[in-house]
Formats: structure tokens, C-alpha cells, sequence
């Protein structure tokens, strides 16, 4: 657990003369403990900030000289919105250059939101508290999380049949934990969704690696008979600049047909009183929609600011159909 999180962090650079802010929840769910002792192991000073009380987490990362964050990506913006707030720029007046993000799928588009508004390069970590907290962690190249082959075994399996499925093909990993003691874990479903890659990566290592979670065999919505995943969704709201980071999707049932409504805020820069202008923006967001789900989603576009902001894992779905 350790090991593997400290040898993800080597692969991205991170070492003795780093400060990390642990940013992730301290407790039973393993992402603070398990950053945490990964931070020790490759000599790092640690800033065990956990999550909440967000502008101490700002002042933290400014007056700490703070190099390296681990969290949620929906709280690293909702910290670096907070930055922003109080006056204070990531980039020009802290040191804050990388961030090690997991325990929710996002996407490339993000990554590279995150890289042209505060400098920081954001890399993906995969864990799970079953398997007892993050494992696995992309290196510099940024195209796949490394699994350790020898600490642990991974397959990916169609869901429905439970076979297994080839590189580059989606289904559900499934881990046998190689060196963990007393709890024998021997292939755990993790309901988790992705593709494996088994080429050898341009860094030089020759495991395996997955692809960013697509979402979970659970978190798929079906919505008229076709399966959505909020991460496609993201990725396609990512795709438009005049949106922000922060989104809902509320999804209900008129009759027998299921409605799906993406409500959205707009960057503040796009905020604009012309309602022929909102009406246009609209219109181009349901259509990117409709292009990319297949299925055709009503948008609400909101102020900046006005959809509620997570610590931990965001909860973007709301789905009223009561089945
Ligand atoms: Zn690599």
C-alpha cells in the first residue's frame, strides 16, 4: 500500500525534498492514510491538511511552500477557485506543481483545464479501501496508471459473463492482491471500469497499465436504453470554454420516457445578461451532448457559483425515477 503509492509518486518525481498536502479524508476511507504514508516512504514532509475548512487549505499551500497536493479533483478546483477568491494565484504565488488526483473518474479535458489555469500538472492515482487505499498511479508520460506486477495481478472482465477481455477492450477490473497479509484478496470485483494497455510505456516500465476509470459498472446510467457515464459526460462539457468545472445531471421519468437535464455553470467570463447569447450557447451544449451520448439531454447553463462544491467525492448525479 505504502510501497505502491511511494513508487507512483517516484515515477512522477516527487521525492525527499517535497511537501505534500494530503488532501483526502483521514479515517476509514483509506485516501489520507494511504497518501499519507506513500509521502512518508519517499522522504517527503507532509501536511496531513485532510479535508474542509478550504481557505486554510489555500493558506497551507502558500505558507507551507506546499509542492504537491493529493485529493479529489473536484476539491483541488474547489481549492483552486478558493485561491483564486481570496486574491492568491496558484501559479505565481505558491509552489504548488503537481497534484496526484483519484477516488472519482475525470478526464484529459480536465487535466489539461487544471494545467492552463494553474500551472499544476495533475496525474490520475487509482485506489480502493477493500484493497486498502490507493495503488496505482500514472507516471510522467500521463497515458496509463502503472500496475506493480509484483504487487498485484490484474484482469479485466466483461461484467455480464465474467470472462475476460482483451487489451484495450472495457470491463470491469478485477485485482488479486500479491503480497497483503491475513486478508487474502484473490480477484476482487471492483466494480470499477477500465481498459488495460499490456505495451511497454515510453518511461522504460513494462507493466501494465489501465486506462482513467470510465466510471463504475454501478454509476452507469441508462437512460432510454442506452448507457451514459458521467464521465462522458464531463469530457463534453470540458470541450466548450465558455463552460466551468462544476455540473449536475437530474435525470427523471414523464411518463414512460426518461428526461435527462445537465445543469451547468458558466465561467464568470461568460456570464452575460444577452439572453440571445445564452439562448445560442444552449443550443451548441445540448447538440455536443446529443453528438456524444447518442441520446439527447435537456441543459440548464447556471451563475458561476451556484451548484454546491465537495470536499470529498462529488455527487453529480440525481436521479428521480424511484426504480
Ligand atoms: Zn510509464
Amino acid at each position: 500500500w505504502a510501497e505502491s503509492v511511494a513508487r507512483g509518486m517516484t515515477s512522477i518525481g516527487l521525492g525527499r525534498h517535497d511537501t505534500v498536502q494530503v488532501s483526502y479524508g483521514y479515517g476509514l476511507f483509506t485516501g489520507g492514510l494511504g497518501a499519507h504514508y506513500g509521502s512518508e516512504r519517499i522522504g517527503a514532509t507532509v501536511v496531513p491538511a485532510s479535508t474542509g475548512n478550504t481557505e486554510r487549505q489555500v493558506e497551507l499551500i502558500r505558507d507551507l511552500n506546499v509542492s504537491a497536493i493529493c485529493c479529489t479533483p473536484s476539491y483541488f478546483l474547489h481549492i483552486a477557485e478558493t485561491a483564486e477568491k481570496m486574491g492568491i494565484s496558484i501559479e505565481k504565488d505558491t509552489k504548488l506543481r503537481t497534484a496526484v488526483l483519484g477516488a472519482e473518474p475525470w478526464s484529459e479535458k480536465m487535466r489539461k483545464r487544471i494545467k492552463d489555469s494553474t500551472g499544476v500538472n495533475a496525474y490520475d492515482i487509482y485506489g480502493t479501501s477493500e484493497l486498502s487505499g490507493p495503488l496505482f498511479t500514472e507516471c510522467t508520460e500521463m497515458n496509463g496508471m502503472h500496475i506493480w506486477g509484483d504487487l498485484a495481478y490484474v484482469e479485466v472482465i466483461d461484467p455480464e459473463t465474467g470472462e475476460s477481455l482483451g487489451p484495450g477492450e472495457k470491463g470491469e477490473m478485477v485485482i488479486t492482491m500479491l503480497q497483503k497479509e491475513a486478508l487474502p484478496i484473490i480477484r476482487y470485483r471492483t466494480g470499477d471500469i477500465t481498459a488495460y494497455d499490456d505495451s511497454p510505456c515510453p518511461c522504460g516500465r513494462n507493466h501494465l497499465r489501465i486506462e482513467r476509470l470510465s466510471g463504475r459498472v454501478d454509476d452507469m446510467l441508462i437512460i432510454r436504453g442506452i448507457n451514459v457515464f458521467p464521465s462522458q459526460i464531463e469530457y463534453t462539457l470540458m470541450t466548450i470554454p465558455e463552460l466551468g468545472e462544476h455540473f449536475q445531471i437530474v435525470i427523471d421519468r414523464k411518463g414512460v420516457l426518461d428526461t435527462m437535464v445537465i445543469r451547468v455553470e458558466l465561467k464568470p467570463s461568460a456570464f452575460s445578461d444577452k439572453l440571445s447569447d445564452i439562448m445560442k450557447l444552449k443550443k451548441n451544449v445540448e447538440y455536443a451532448l446529443k453528438n456524444s451520448l447518442n441520446v439527447a439531454a435537456g441543459v440548464e447553463l447556471l451563475e458561476p457559483g451556484s451548484l454546491a462544491r465537495f470536499e470529498g467525492k462529488a455527487k453529480r448525479v440525481i436521479d428521480n425515477r424511484g426504480d
